[in-house]
């Protein structure tokens, strides 16, 4: 491994970073005395959309997390980790729900007039103890 910055491979280990799903190894290089993160290729964008879109199918119709695993690394050559494909399901369902609150404005109305309801009620109950 090598110094990101300034290409040195003289580095030490220097802590561990805690991510989302993962720990990754932090290293300081001895020549240019900077702290960077190991790289383990699995950063969600470098992969192709293509990849991305399957994945989220395969998830959808219900396979496990290590099936779509296997059929991405034989059919496509690429590893995405666990944790990059739970990113990638989160980011979509993320997009979907604000997709069907556009779509669907009804229920908000109905709860504020349920609300303002029991408003009523307790204003009432209020009024007459
Ligand atoms: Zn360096």
């Amino acid at each position: 491994m090598k110094c990101p910055h300034c290409g040195s491979s003289r580095i030490k280990k220097a802590g561990k970073l805690k991510r989302k799903y993962q720990v990754r190894q932090g290293y300081r290089c001895k020549d240019c005395r900077r702290f960077f993160v190991e790289r383990d290729g699995f950063e969600g964008r470098h992969y192709p959309g293509e990849i991305i879109a399957l994945v989220l199918h395969l998830f959808v119709e219900g396979l496990s997390l290590s099936k779509i695993r296997e059929i991405v690394w034989q059919h496509h050559g690429y590893r995405p980790a666990d944790s990059t494909i739970l990113d990638w399901v989160r980011s979509y369902s993320k997009l979907l729900k604000r997709f069907e609150r556009k779509r669907m404005p009804k229920p908000r109305v109905k709860g504020r007039i349920h609300l303002d309801e029991v408003e009523l009620k307790v204003g009432k109950k209020r009024a007459t103890m």
